[in-house]
């Protein structure tokens, strides 16, 4: 089935959906981005994606092209155009098409591009690797300074994940001055006991929406949380590890650099805050 696309407002079949070869995204990596997932039709944590996008817009210093509420409107209508149940809606803006190549930021006469399309996932919250766990190997985190703002400048994280997959596994983390900065597209925690520690936010790290109402259940669920940096060495000693994303949920790891986590299948507390997660979710979905 071909997918309808939203280009700057249009719908259009993907075959026809097109940007210019001038586009400050195409050129420079110029834009940033956002997924939402869609499960039994409704989006998952939009208002956490909507306030990231315009963070992240901000910090670029460009325009966000939309209010809250034309988003909204917008990505329902990408939902409903693809009859998307489960799956996902990919939304990226760039600074646009200033009509030839110039490092300079152009002036706002050069309007945003917007473009969104949807990936339909049947099944997406019962993906069978959450009872299987992910293997993982650690790589250093190479990235620019700024992983704070979700850029589509994703060659390195693309790069962890063939690494990942040249070693055999099915992930890798990164790691920068001997500690765990995150995945290549997710949050990294470990567990130990009732405690759950992960790397406080910064601009280190993405701020993860998945991450925000994770660490909440958590608390809620009387966990501690504690916010601090943790090495590769305290992850393979650890009770239980896990990752956190907008499509994966809540995912174990069970296999850091060739070293069983815990019992090297996934444990009591990740799986209970995965199944806490998606039920939470689904019930505030809209
Ligand atoms: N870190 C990175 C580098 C990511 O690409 C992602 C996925 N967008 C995340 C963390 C998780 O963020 P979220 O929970 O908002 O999907």
């Amino acid at each position: 089935m071909s997918r309808i696309v939203h280009v700057n407002g249009a719908l259009l079949p993907e075959a026809e959906a097109t940007v210019s070869v001038f586009d400050r995204g195409f050129l420079m990596a110029d834009g940033v981005y956002e997924v939402t997932s869609v499960l039994g039709g409704k989006l998952i944590d939009f208002d956490g994606h909507c306030r990231r996008l315009a963070r992240s817009l901000a910090e670029l210093e460009m325009q966000n092209p939309h209010t809250d509420a034309e988003w909204l409107q917008i990505h329902r209508e990408m939902v409903a155009q693809n009859g998307v149940v489960d799956g996902m809606v990919y939304l990226q803006v760039t600074r646009g098409n200033p009509g030839d190549r110039d490092f300079a930021f152009p002036g706002p006469e050069t309007k945003p591009t917007v473009v969104l399309f949807t990936q339909s996932k049947p099944g997406l919250a019962e993906n069978p690797q959450a009872a299987i766990g992910l293997r993982v190997i650690s790589v250093p985190d190479i990235r620019w300074g700024r992983r704070d703002i979700k850029t589509v400048q994703l060659l390195y994280p693309s790069m962890g994940k063939m690494m990942a997959k040249k070693a055999g596994v099915d992930d890798s983390w990164f790691v920068e001055d001997g500690t765990v900065t995150e995945g290549t597209s997710n949050n990294a925690y470990i567990v130990k006991g009732n405690r759950i520690i992960t790397r406080p936010l910064s601009s280190d790290i993405l701020h993860g929406i998945t991450r925000v109402a994770v660490l909440r259940f958590a608390a809620e669920a009387q966990m501690e949380v504690e916010e601090r940096p943790f090495t590769i060495a305290e992850a393979q000693a650890a009770d239980e590890a896990f990752i956190t994303s907008a499509s994966a949920f809540v995912m174990p790891v069970v296999e850091i650099d060739g070293q069983a986590v815990g019992t090297g299948k996934p444990g009591r507390v990740v799986p209970r805050l995965r199944e806490i997660y998606l039920e939470e979710m689904r019930k505030a979905a809209i």
